[in-house]
């Protein structure tokens, strides 16, 4: 995967350096992060929050980054921070309160929702930029960029061109929030195309996901 990732940066015309690939191993044992951890992985990335506090509290001991990728309940974003590096799906100004705080921040992605189904997580396109100006003022959260997932049944390269312009206008806001959380195992080129600097992989690096329990 890594050679992967170097080939469509060079590709793009871009250094490799400055992308993180996150290994998505959701619905995976704690064993599988571990083996992952021992090829050198540092950033996993997990979508149910449960899941993801009881491996982060079975390997304590790894030094690894725990990024969370899922729809977060407000009632469980206490609990989220103190296990996660980075919470890459805050989507509503209710989240954002909920995760609030004086301790060390959070690093942190909005999430941008690129189709008309509310359910699919994230925020529309028209509230981005009142919601990060939120996040913003709010005392926690350190605001790295914008995640997205790309919409099933098109090519992906658009949406994530239109996040990349979405970015521009988060940047006047925040020069230092530039990044974009964008691309899983089936889009990471396009995504690399149009600046992602987080991957999100799951399958093309675990194989296929058990079934969920
Ligand atoms: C599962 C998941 C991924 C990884 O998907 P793959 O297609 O297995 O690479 C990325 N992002 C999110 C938000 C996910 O839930």
């Amino acid at each position: 995967m890594a050679g992967r990732v170097s080939d469509a940066a060079r590709d793009a015309g871009r250094d490799p350096a400055e992308i993180t690939t996150i290994v998505v191993t959701k619905f995976h044992p704690a064993f599988l992060v571990a083996q992952l951890a021992e090829l050198g992985v540092r950033d996993v990335g997990e979508n149910r929050h449960q899941e993801a506090q009881a491996k982060a509290a079975e390997l304590a001991e790894l030094d690894l980054r725990w990024h969370f990728v899922g729809q977060l309940q407000s009632k469980k974003a206490r609990q989220a921070r103190a296990y996660a590096s980075a919470i890459h799906s805050v989507d509503r100004t209710a989240l954002v309160d909920a995760l609030r705080s004086d301790e060390a921040s959070v690093d942190c992605f909005v999430q941008v929702n690129l189709t008309d189904d509310p359910g699919r997580g994230g925020v529309a396109p028209e509230a981005l930029e009142a919601l990060v100006e939120h996040v913003l003022e709010t005392p926690g959260l350190r605001l790295r960029g914008l995640m997205a997932v790309a919409p099933l049944g098109e090519p992906a390269r658009p949406s994530f061109a239109r996040v990349r312009a979405m970015s521009e206008l988060v940047q006047k806001l925040d020069p230092t929030a530039h990044d974009l959380s964008m691309g899983m195992s089936h889009d990471f080129r396009d995504a690399i195309m149009e600046g992602a600097t987080h991957l999100r992989i799951g399958t093309a690096i675990t194989g296929n996901r058990p079934v969920a329990g």
